[in-house]
């Protein structure tokens, strides 16, 4: 519409967003979800809770019940939590509160690409950091960053999302030193990891831990994350949350799926097992792989455009990410670890096109 300018098309730009390709197809390997649907007895004891809901009334604005249950899991007091629809509207509220304009937020690329997307919106400048050729994080060019634009905030990704590796303890614990401002790290594959940042928060230490119910938890359809961090941060964080925002069957939903720890845990030793004979699988196929400590894998395909790839594999009913035309990601794809057999049938389909 003439004359009318939205906020955000300025300098920085806002760029296209964030899209996956959402094609009919029978093996959907593009979105990093679990390939597995939660405990059959999670959703049964879910629609028992949901007739118990007085659907005319507000839902409980703190979400208590359910920052109790995630603190009691996580050894923190519920002050230390706030809950908000997804991962990614939990960093959005978090950059409200420590971004804006006259702030800048650190990023490491690649890596998660709504890190950026949502500085930008929260008019938050983006500090751009290099990885290294191999697409890891570098510490020197982490010290580059952080001396020369001070950043409010300097996001971590861990294990990074497309490239797979989970962070070094002592690698967290350098760049808390470096860092002037907050230091978030985005666990949302956390589970597969070796160890967790959230061992590092505490009242006095300015961190926090982003993770979500959208993988391991198989709840991606009901968008909730939570942050863990220092009392005073969620206290701000929460300020700038719209009231209600996380609505009953969600809060009731978070909280009944704590109860099926034991199953999801054995979901991610299963997902890693498989993730492992994924890779193993692909170092013997004309490919460049990258090591994973997640539930995807990142790989480029060595002779063929990465693009092409990913038409192929389409036109066989196999959707993987299509990263290729990414910047520092050329040519690369990323395949999200599914069932045994709908893993059997993107690598037959890969060899296929590889031929
Ligand atoms: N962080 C990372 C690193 C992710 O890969 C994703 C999902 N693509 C998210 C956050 C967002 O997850 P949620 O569904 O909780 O918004």
């Amino acid at each position: 519409m003439g004359g009318l300018t939205p906020v955000g098309d300025d300098d920085q730009g806002l760029g296209p967003g964030y899209h996956s390709a959402q094609v009919e197809v029978a093996v959907r390997l593009n979105t990093n979800e679990s390939p597995y649907p939660p405990p059959a007895g999670f959703v049964a004891a879910l629609a028992a809770s949901v007739s118990s809901i007085s659907f005319n009334r507000y839902p409980d604005r703190e979400a208590t019940a359910l920052r109790s249950g995630l603190a009691q899991m996580h050894g923190v007091d519920p002050e230390n939590v706030f809950c908000a629809n997804g991962s990614n509207e939990v960093l959005q509220t978090l950059l409200l509160a420590y971004g804006g304009p006259g702030r800048s937020a650190a990023v490491f690329e690649p890596t998660y690409t709504l890190h950026g997307h949502i500085a930008r919106l929260t008019r938050t400048t983006v500090a751009v950091g290099e990885r290294t050729a191999a697409l890891a994080l570098d510490l020197g060019e982490v010290k580059r960053v952080l001396t020369d634009a001070r950043p409010a905030v300097t996001f971590l990704c861990s294990p990074n999302n497309p490239t797979g590796e989970a962070l070094a303890e002592e690698v967290v614990r350098e760049v808390l030193d470096l860092a002037p401002g907050l230091v978030v790290v985005d666990e949302a594959y956390g589970q597969f990891a070796p160890w967790s940042a959230r061992a590092l928060v505490a009242d006095d230490v300015a961190l926090v831990v982003a993770r979500t119910y959208s993988k391991t938890w198989s709840m991606a359809a009901a968008r909730l994350g939570y942050l863990i961090g220092p009392a005073s941060v969620i206290a701000e964080v929460e300020r700038r949350a719209l009231p209600y925002h996380l609505d009953a069957v969600k809060q009731a939903a978070g909280l009944l799926a704590l109860d099926y720890r034991a199953e999801m845990e054995y979901r991610v030793t299963a997902v890693a097992a498989e993730r492992d004979r994924l890779a193993s699988a692909l170092s013997e196929m004309a490919v460049e792989t990258w090591p994973s400590d997640a539930n995807f894998i990142l790989f480029r395909p060595l002779q063929r455009d990465g693009h092409a790839v990913w038409q192929a594999l389409v036109e066989r009913s196999v959707l993987v990410r299509d990263c290729s035309s990414w910047p520092r990601l050329a040519g690369c794809l990323r395949v999200t670890v599914g069932t045994p057999e709908e893993d059997d049938m993107f690598l037959t389909a890969l060899a296929e096109v590889l031929a």
